[in-house]
């Protein structure tokens, strides 16, 4: 790195977005056991350790049955083909959330019907979900956007009067409970990634469905083997998307943290709520105690979000965008003829959030400073402005 006497003393070290498990040598201990014993017994596709994060999954969820896939979106992907959606059908999908949501519909055959978001929690409510229903409307995919519960009950009683089915994409909100349940168990299914930044996450990619619908269980294990059982027997046509053993193992060391980890989040984002200047920012709407939010992303919302985050990167402070461009105006949803203008919401956030650095073993010491980075980009542009006026 830097030669002695070649850094200014008074840089303070760099602010990462998201933790490392490398960081902590007593969980890299245990994380590297847990892939040893896996590779020692050759188990890297299915098989026992999969079934065993598949129990503990389920059990930490409160739900019948959990199903190991390889993504998150692959979790979406085969839970909507084993419900049986495909051409011809219209999934209602908020436009602002990771591609991955609307993706996974596209690949079905049916048509994601994007919809705008409520400008306080960024989630889609039954009202939005009823404004859009149309007679195709097969099924609905509420994001737990950030780790903040959507209101899932008013969409699955909309839905549940049209025979159509609910899917929560829980990718970002492993553990947060809504109504005294966990996310992932309020409707028919929940998906889950595990990719590595995600609050449970993998060594690499791997995902899962949670649900108590014991068939809809069964489709969705077959359809990530290529449709086959018993052996040399292929029902239907599937694909590649199982859980490895190895991120199984992983997970399953990292799932007996989660409530902790998820606690700490909780914390570090109380706070960021406590010290950042209201007056210069929106902050993220409290959570009530039946919504709950786990916090995967603390965002906030600035009017000159992109110079407040140069000023916080100059500081070595990193921070993200969560999303910069709604998914209707993403090139490969140009087919949807959704112009500018069309969800209006979504489209206004998507040009003033930031998502600022949070983790579980960030101290109040790191919070207090980026929440002063945040105030001086304030008070500069405040001065900036009244010489301007002068
Ligand atoms: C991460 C994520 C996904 C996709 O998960 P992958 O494991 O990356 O395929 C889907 N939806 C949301 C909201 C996500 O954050």
């Amino acid at each position: 790195m830097t030669g002695v006497g070649t850094a200014p003393a008074r840089v303070a070290a760099p602010i990462p977005f998201a933790a490392m498990d490398g960081r902590d040598p007593r969980l890299m201990r245990e994380l590297m056991a847990a892939v040893e014993s896996v590779a020692s017994r050759a188990a890297f596709t299915l098989g026992d350790e999969v079934d065993g994060f598949e129990r503990d999954f389920a059990l930490y969820c409160g739900a019948d049955h959990a199903v190991g896939v390889s993504s998150g979106t692959d979790a979406l992907l085969l839970c909507l083909r084993a419900l049986g959606v495909g051409r011809g059908d219209e999934v209602i999908v908020p436009a602002n959330s990771f591609v991955a949501t609307a993706e996974a519909v596209a690949l079905t055959g049916a048509k994601p019907r994007l919809v705008d978001v409520d400008p306080e929690t960024h989630t889609i409510t039954g009202e939005i979900v009823g404004g859009a229903w149309s007679s195709r409307t097969r099924a609905v995919i509420p994001v737990h956007l950030y780790g903040r519960t959507a209101d899932v009950a008013p969409i699955v009683e909309l839905a549940r009067s049209h025979g159509a089915a609910v899917i929560e994409d829980a990718c970002q909100a492993h553990g947060a409970m809504y109504r005294g349940r966990r996310v992932g168990t309020i409707a028919d299914a929940g998906c889950f990634s595990f990719y590595p930044a995600k609050n449970l996450g993998a060594w690499g990619d791997a995902g899962a469905v949670v649900t108590s619908d014991r068939g809809l269980a069964e489709r969705v294990a077959l359809l990530r083997s290529h449709g086959e059982g018993p052996r040399h027997r292929h029902s239907v046509c599937g694909t590649t998307a199982r859980m490895d053993g190895i991120q199984a193992a992983i997970l399953r060391v990292k799932l007996a943290r989660l409530d902790v980890s998820n606690e700490r989040r909780r914390r570090v984002a109380a706070e960021y709520a406590a010290v950042l200047n209201e007056q210069l920012l929106t902050l993220p709407a409290p959570a009530a105690p039946d919504h709950d939010h786990v916090f995967h992303l603390f965002v906030i919302e600035a009017d000159q979000r992109d110079r407040l985050r140069h000023h916080l990167e100059e500081q070595g402070i990193a921070t993200g965008v969560h999303y910069p461009r709604p998914i209707h105006r993403q090139e490969a949803f140009a087919y949807l003829r959704m112009p500018e203008g069309s969800l209006p919401t979504a489209e206004r956030l998507a040009g003033r959030i930031l998502s600022l650095p949070l983790h579980p073993s960030m101290t109040a010491e790191t919070v207090a400073r980026v929440a002063r980075a945040v105030t001086e980009s304030g008070r500069e542009r405040a001065s900036s402005t009244a010489l301007g006026a002068a």
